[in-house]
């Protein structure tokens, strides 16, 4: 059985935010205070996300990447991990964190069933580190990284929120790192996501402007990659043994490949990244609902998916030049 929306996408790859809470405050992503978290209570426990997350699987949906807020925060993460490996159906689940207690977690993870990480690194100076992170150490997520190596949770991949006049000036520094360490780097432009997104577009730094200085950077070998896996919004080089992407939800469409839906902390079906319509899964199943109840509210659910994120020109200030139409 598969999973397929009224647009002709096939969905096969779902986001599980294991937690709404972060131990980091990216000034783009979080208020500094004042954030309101999700009563304890209602974040599902580990038997109820894994029940969710096996209708999924059989459903078709073949990736899972535990994500949050921030992962690595929730307690005994590693239990849930070793469920959801176990599905047989489950062929590459991945972790996407901040980084900052990675190399504490890192071998259990692998061993309970990560197989592969995306961690966030928005800066390799200290002070600017500090200053997006509102607090964050630098040094915690680069001995993460290193251990992440180690323990083969390969590819490692870094993301990097590219923004004028914060970060910009340090592209190349971030190409050199990532491919001396044979990771991959995905550049990402800012977007109106979060509850601080939107007021951060004003920090708005283009894709073709980041891939015009890679291309400056690496020169000669910088070669196109094509079908890379879970590719959808990015362009990709090879450079070395690692392979550097620019991430561009505003300036380009990604929508019409869309494979993906997120399921919150609390069991809420999120079913675009743009848009805040959800399926209260989560609470359905503490009303006592079977697995055929779950498994049509999924199905009915995904036949809602929008066609498009509705991300806007006019949700980015400074006057730079876009295609985005919407939808
Ligand atoms: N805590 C984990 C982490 O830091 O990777 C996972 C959750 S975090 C919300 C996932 C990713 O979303 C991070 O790479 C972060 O940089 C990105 N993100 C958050 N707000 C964003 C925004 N307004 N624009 C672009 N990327 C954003």
């Amino acid at each position: 059985m598969t999973l397929q929306d009224n647009f002709g996408r096939r969905v096969e790859y779902l986001r599980l935010s294991v937690t709404d809470r972060c131990n980091y405050r990216c000034f783009y992503c979080m208020p500094e205070a004042g954030f309101v978290a999700e009563p304890r209570a209602n974040l599902l426990r580990t038997e109820e996300l894994t029940r969710l997350v096996g209708l999924f699987v059989g459903l078709g949906v073949h990736k899972v990447r535990v994500t949050g807020g921030e992962p690595l925060i929730r307690r005994n993460l590693a239990a849930l991990v070793t469920e959801l490996a176990a599905f047989p159906g489950l062929e590459d689940l991945s972790l996407t964190t901040n980084g900052d207690q990675l190399e504490r977690f890192a071998g259990d993870l692998a061993k309970a069933g990560i197989n592969r990480v995306n961690i966030s690194l928005d800066s390799l100076n200290a002070t600017t580190f500090g200053d997006i992170t509102r607090g964050g150490d630098l040094d915690h997520v680069l001995a993460g990284i290193e251990r992440a190596l180690e323990v083969g949770l390969t590819p490692v991949k870094l993301n990097m929120v590219v923004m004028a006049g914060i970060n910009d000036g340090e592209v190349e520094a971030m190409v050199d790192y990532a491919t001396e360490r044979e990771c991959h780097l995905r550049f990402i432009e800012t977007m109106p996501i979060g509850t601080s997104g939107a007021g951060t577009m004003g920090l708005y730094y283009p894709a073709q402007k980041i891939l015009d200085r890679v291309r400056d950077h690496c020169g000669e070998e910088l070669e196109p990659v094509t079908g890379m896996q879970g590719g959808g919004p990015a362009s990709y080089f090879r450079a070395g043994r690692s392979t550097v992407g620019v991430i561009s939800a505003m300036s380009r469409h990604f929508c019409a490949d869309c494979n993906r839906v997120r399921l919150t902390a609390k069991g809420d079906l999120v079913l675009c990244l743009g848009r805040e319509e959800a399926v209260p899964l989560g609470r359905l199943l503490r009303d006592g609902a079977d697995d055929d109840t779950l498994r049509a509210a999924i199905v009915a659910g995904i036949q809602r998916k929008p066609e498009g994120h509705g991300f806007t020109s006019n949700e980015v200030a400074g006057g730079v030049p876009m295609s985005v139409t919407g939808g």
